[in-house]
């Protein structure tokens, strides 16, 4: 008996999906989501998923804990949390989540990346490999990465701040050579809505010690490896603030200063 029941909207698009077996839940090739970027945008930083239940939807993601304290990575079926002060951590299965994105990743086509190029460079190239713009992919590098900038953001507490305002506190770690892997997604811009569109990588360095969610970069020699993902399972909290939002506010202006390094 689940005690986390979900509302649970499965949108499968069939471009790469072969025959299902009658009454089989669709779980490879997925995308499992638990609440929305609005959501988070709108200030709902406690939600009602524990990560032990989580981690049963992926091995691999990224989202958020509790009042919003610090960055998750989830990388091999171990999630960290990237607080304030940089460093990872490794929190308890009852740990909960307001916003996460996981999969089962398994590589559907890598390749190799090397030389100087900034975010921006990386992600273009990042999309000349990607088959169709409308689809939904897991990405994860692996390498050596110079000049990387990654943040965390301070727990926060009630009654809580919009996203837009909370990440003025972000703190700004910077590696100028480190190696380890970037995990994340990349959502259609038709999805704005639900999650944050285009790319969404966070930082976890080999030891495991140290990461964040990436802002800048300047030069890589690294694996990528690109999971092609026809389905989303969104989840939504069966509780909790989440049910009063007002879910119909433009926040673009605030998506794009949460995700991007401000000048
Ligand atoms: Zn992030």
């Amino acid at each position: 008996m689940h005690r986390f029941l979900c509302f649970a909207l499965c949108l499968v698009l069939f471009a790469a999906c072969g025959p299902k077996e009658e009454g089989s839940t669709v779980t490879k090739n997925q995308v499992y989501q638990y609440a929305t970027i609005k959501s988070l945008l709108e200030g709902a930083y406690d939600g009602d998923m524990p990560i032990g239940e989580l981690t049963q939807h992926g091995d691999f993601g990224i989202g958020t804990f509790n009042a919003l304290d610090g960055e998750m990575v989830v990388a091999d079926g171990i999630v960290y949390q990237v607080k304030t002060d940089g460093f990872a951590y490794q929190p308890g299965p009852e740990t909960k989540t307001p916003f996460a994105v996981m999969t089962h990743f398994s590589a559907d086509t890598t390749f190799t990346i090397n030389g100087n190029m900034n975010f921006e460079d990386l992600l273009s190239r990042l999309d000349r490999e990607i088959k169709s713009q409308n689809l939904f992919y897991a990405i994860r590098i692996d390498g050596e990465f110079t000049g990387l900038k990654t943040r965390s953001v301070p727990a926060q507490t009630r009654p809580y701040r919009l996203l837009g305002e909370v990440v003025a506190d972000q703190s700004v770690f910077s590696f100028d050579q480190t190696a380890g892997s970037m995990i994340g997604f990349r959502f259609p811009e038709y999805t704005k809505e639900i999650n944050v569109p285009g790319y969404h990588l966070h930082y976890l360095n080999n030891d495991r010690k140290k990461g964040g969610h990436v802002l800048a970069l300047e030069g890589i020699k690294a694996q990528v490896s690109i999971d092609y993902l026809p389905n989303l399972f969104l989840a939504l909290p069966e509780s909790g603030d989440f049910h009063d939002l007002d879910l119909n506010n433009d926040r673009t202006e605030d998506l794009d200063r949460v995700e991007k390094l401000r000048n």
